[in-house]
């Protein structure tokens, strides 16, 4: 599933090569995603120009004169440039023209969603209730000790609390947390303001590396095919329950927290 790096990773290729043009037309092959595809899309968007594309947690913000096209790629959806003359595949949901090339959405499980806002999108309701970004100044140390206080919810299940914070999955809270040394079932607020600067500063250098990871591979996969897929990272913990901790060769262990698999060093993480 494409997490936030991934789709901060797409925003990224993107910047280059389309704010500031001129959509042509919009072709619409499958109108059922998550959600309906706005009617009419084509005469809503064609002849403006895309101003920007920002980022709300895992949402894509296509920034036009008229209003914002949020695309969310779901569990299985990508975007990619490509040349106008290029088929569409099975797959290929929705293209938006800008003269010789294709800004197109693939999504062969069809959990993405495309929604047109006229005007603020700030308001609506799928973007209004996120809670801070973990790349942001304003996920830090101090923020996280302020915002726990009084809560008993473990630890990687406020990291995971679209609410507080967007686009920590649980890959993500589980890797960060092992780099911290923080037990996950840790009732967060109990953490001192010393292991909460620990856990902002492991989260950011975790999505920092995804991030990484991915920049070098950029290029190629927005402009591919796309047939192999996301970057795979290398994990500390998640997905390798019994196998020897990479630090200090512990056991990790698997348990299920708010019906999610964590994955932890029972030495490494108090
Ligand atoms: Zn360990």
């Amino acid at each position: 599933m494409p997490e936030l790096p991934e789709v901060e990773i797409t925003r990224r290729g993107l910047l280059p090569d389309l704010p500031g043009r001129k959509i042509d037309a919009v072709v619409v092959r499958h109108t059922m995603l998550r959600y309906p595809l706005p009617p009419a899309l084509d005469r809503l968007l064609a002849g403006h120009i895309l101003r920007g594309i920002d980022r709300r947690g895992k949402y894509l913000l296509f920034r036009l004169d008229p209003g914002t096209l949020i695309v969310h790629l779901g569990m299985s959806g990508s975007l990619r440039l490509v040349p106008a003359a290029e088929p569409p595949g099975k797959h290929d949901h929705l293209d938006l023209i800008f003269g010789a090339s294709i800004l197109r959405l693939r999504d062969p499980r069809r959990f993405g969603a495309v929604i047109w806002v006229k005007g603020q999108v700030n308001a609506h309701p799928l973007i209004a209730p996120l809670g801070i970004e973990p790349l942001s100044n304003v996920f830090s140390g101090g923020w996280l000790h302020d915002a726990t206080r009084g809560r008993a919810k473990a630890i990687k299940l406020f990291l995971m609390d679209s609410h507080a914070i967007v686009g920590v999955g649980n890959i993500y809270a589980s890797e960060s947390l092992f780099r911290a040394g923080v037990d996950p079932r840790t009732p967060a607020g109990k953490l001192s303001r010393k292991r909460c600067d620990r856990i902002v500063s492991a989260v950011k250098a975790t999505l920092g590396a995804a991030l990484a990871a991915g920049g070098s591979t950029l290029r190629d996969f927005i402009h591919s095919d796309g047939s192999s897929g996301w970057f795979q990272m290398q994990h500390l913990v998640y997905g390798r329950g019994g196998e020897p901790c990479r630090l200090c060769g512990a056991k990790v262990r698997l348990l299920q927290l708010g019906q999610r698999s964590t994955f932890f060093c029972p030495r490494c993480q108090r």
